[in-house]
């Protein structure tokens, strides 16, 4: 039998129904099946909407205009808690690393990073583990468990924004201005999902992070790009790191499915992309391996004709990667090249270094540490 991995497995839901993760149309479908009219349950879900996701509030005696008899009511049926944060680091850089736990054995990743775009991007995951064993990536390394649900990828927005007291949605001066999804997971194996929580994040009554704001990462599943583009409208950003097939197989093994030619089309196609709407090209340099001048050369010539700006994210080492990251110099040279055919390379600054920084250690760190509590414990008890 084949495991669906695009719903959690019933042993893991909860049993009261939670109205985190839907729209208004969605909570008002769950009030209706919970009893109210199709009228008041489109109001009520207007109401609870703002409550949620401008507020802030995952306590239905705190929405205080839903009528005194229907909040007890709406309590004991219907579950708002937020999942729970099993480890939390904060860097001396301001970045916070949060290891999130929705379900028993279901934990991922969320870091906010302060001081990118206007203010500070918010990493999310969008499934935990991966399937893609990209060979630069801790988290390839870690067996896929599950898709995340819409709720749980919105709730790390939630989660983050306690941990920030950035409650109610403020209309300046914001922590969270950026959400990308470039944390755990493939997300365009988990478009359905991807797609509901871009909706409920962008939305100006909620969240409201515009979706210019919000990018979605893939390692290049081409045939799931367009639907990406034209209903999600997010901002596209491929995780490219090489400009030959043979060696992108090795370090993006997708590639021997969708190879380097059907990935750059399917971003010429990509439905909004202009040069207001750049696609953003990730290409993390790895010190002998994808970093010389000709290979600098060449990604100007395989963008030529893509509304494209290229970011060169310096490698963040973990314990048994084959990999080590180029030198300052080297970086450099390569971002002069790129930068000179006229094409805009940040060089990411290593951020949260001291934390875990690369994606996926956490995880690993956390479970190691279960494990050696595990058998202290069960050392002592000998
Ligand atoms: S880089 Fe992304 S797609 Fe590749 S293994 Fe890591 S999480 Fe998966």
């Amino acid at each position: 039998m084949e495991l669906d991995i695009t719903k959690p497995p019933a042993s893991m839901q909860n049993p009261a129904p939670t109205l985190l993760g839907l729209d208004r149309a969605g909570i008002a479908v769950a009030l209706t099946q919970f009893g109210l009219e199709a009228k008041p349950a489109k109001m009520r879900a207007a109401q609870i909407y703002r409550w949620l996701y401008h507020q802030g509030v995952s306590d239905f005696a705190k929405m205080t205009n839903l009528g005194k008899e229907l909040r007890p009511q709406l309590t004991e049926h219907f579950d708002l808690s937020r999942p729970t944060i099993t480890e939390r680091l904060v860097s001396k850089d301001g970045t916070r690393k949060y290891l999130i736990r929705f379900a028993p054995g279901v934990e991922a990743e969320t870091v906010f990073i302060p001081g990118v775009g206007r203010s500070g991007a918010l990493c999310v995951s969008s499934q935990v583990g991966c399937t893609l064993n990209c060979s630069f990536c801790h988290t390839g390394s870690q067996a896929l468990v599950r898709n995340l649900t819409a709720a749980e990828i919105v709730a790390q927005v939630l989660v983050a924004r306690d941990d920030l007291n950035e409650w109610p949605t403020p209309s300046a001066g914001r922590q969270i201005t950026n959400v990308v999804f470039m944390g755990m997971g493939e997300p365009l194996y988990n478009l359905q999902n991807v797609l509901m929580a871009t909706g409920i994040i962008s939305d100006g009554e909620g969240i409201s992070i515009s979706r210019r704001r919000i990018t979605v990462s893939t390692s290049g599943i081409v045939p799931k790009m367009h639907e990406l583009g034209e209903h999600g409208q997010a901002m596209l950003a491929i995780s490219l790191h090489a400009v030959s097939d043979d060696l992108r197989n090795k370090l993006v093994p997708i590639n021997k499915k969708y190879p380097l030619a059907e990935l750059l089309q399917a971003c010429k196609d990509y439905p909004g992309a202009s040069n207001a709407r750049r696609i953003t090209f990730e290409y993390v340099m790895l010190d002998g391996i994808n970093d010389s001048d000709a290979e600098a050369r060449e990604l100007v010539r395989l963008l030529a004709g893509i509304p494209a700006k290229i970011n060169l994210i310096p490698f963040n080492p973990w314990p048994g990667a084959a990999f080590a990251c180029s030198s300052w110099q080297r970086i450099e040279a390569f971002a002069q090249i790129v930068n000179k055919a006229g094409y805009s390379s940040p060089i990411r600054t290593p951020r949260g270094r001291d934390i875990f920084a690369a994606c996926g250690q956490l995880k690993s760190a956390s479970i190691k540490k279960r494990a050696s509590e595990r058998l202290r414990a069960r050392s002592k008890n000998n």
